[in-house]
């Protein structure tokens, strides 16, 4: 941490602010120039707040040096993180595809489309049992019913699955059923639910929250890793603009942002970004040229009598050609399928 007295700062406050970071256990390097004084307080000090000495006298401001969060640092540990999930890696140089409905809506129809998505070469298969809809009368989702349906269409065509865990007394369902927890947008910052994923033992993706900045999403992960998982896949699925004409504005530059500043997976999902389905193969080509590590793509095989995001489902013809598009651009960025 980096602290900047103003010019005219007294020799007291210089040497309060000295005191209290000598306190606080900082080694504190003192630089005295023509106009100001600039001390240096070394010390790993990652739940500090900066705003403790931004408001004492005679302190013009404070610069964080190092990130808050830890575990989730490529400081910490530099090389990526690969995460198995049966026979499927998240993260390194492989590319991996989720894809499937926005919800479970019955047997049938999620066996129908998981054969699907997975001939076109999808290994995880989607789908919401918990649906945390904007509207209390939408449909809710089918429950531990809906889990079941989708392990089994998971199961029978050699695919992982990934559903919602909204909170914490789900777990128990999505444990028994389900590979991978995701945890939606509206819940990022459910530090009690965080807390309780980071006791679980199978991985976690972690969408990031309509408003939150790439710090608060890392911040979020490090809740889970803190707790002992360290399976945490992050989502881009895009955040809230001023911008109407897409549902979401799609944060591209987070996926190399991320890239830099963690050694976690980071998938994108240009479905809940733009809401629409023209915009949803653009952005997938997109997200693969920023260096996304997978994708999560709704598709449903009638879009228009879906129970939820129908607007937003690709067609399944519409989700087999972009695969094909998809894995040339993967090659020139030197990831493989
Ligand atoms: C979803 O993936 O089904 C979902 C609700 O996404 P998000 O949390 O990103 O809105
Ligand atoms: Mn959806």
């Amino acid at each position: 941490m980096v602290v900047v007295m103003a010019g005219n700062a007294s020799e007291e406050s210089t040497a309060n602010v000295i005191g209290k970071l000598t306190e606080m256990n900082f080694d504190v390097h003192r630089s005295t120039g023509v106009n100001q004084t600039v001390l240096g307080a070394v010390g790993d000090k990652r739940g500090l707040d900066p705003r403790l000495i931004e408001v004492m006298p005679g302190v013009q401001k404070v610069v964080r040096v190092s990130e808050p969060y830890k575990l989730a640092s490529r400081t910490v540990q530099p090389e990526d993180t690969v995460i198995k999930v049966k026979d499927v890696s998240i993260g390194g140089d492989k590319l991996v595809m989720m894809a499937g409905p926005c919800s479970v809506e019955g047997r049938d129809e999620i066996r129908e489309i998981a054969a699907t998505i997975a001939r076109a070469g999808a290994s995880v298969l989607r789908g919401g049992a918990y649906k945390p809809r904007t509207s209390p009368y939408s449909f809710q989702g089918l429950g531990e019913e809906g889990l079941k349906y989708l392990s089994e269409a998971a199961t029978e065509n050699g695919m992982v699955s990934v559903s919602e865990v909204m909170e914490s007394g789900q777990i128990p369902a999505l444990l028994e059923h389900v590979d991978i927890l995701q945890v939606g947008a509206r819940n990022m910052q459910n530090f009690s639910l965080l807390r309780e994923l980071g006791k679980v033992r199978k991985p976690v993706l972690l969408k990031r929250g309509l408003s939150a900045t790439i710090e608060e999403l890392l911040m979020a992960a490090e809740y889970i890793m803190a707790g002992g998982n360290f399976e945490v896949i992050l989502c881009e699925r895009g955040i809230r603009t001023f911008e109407k004409y897409t549902r979401n504005t799609l944060d591209l530059s987070a996926i190399p942002v991320v890239k830099k500043l963690s050694h976690l997976p980071i998938i994108a999902d240009p479905s809940h970004a733009t809401g629409r389905r023209d915009k949803v193969a653009p952005m997938a080509r997109a997200s693969i040229a920023a260096g996304t590590d997978g994708l999560m793509i709704e598709v449903h095989q009638q879009p228009e009598m879906a129970m939820s995001d129908g607007p937003q489902s690709l067609y399944p013809e519409q989700f087999q050609k972009l695969m094909g598009e998809l894995e040339i651009i993967a090659q020139a960025v030197g990831k493989k399928w």
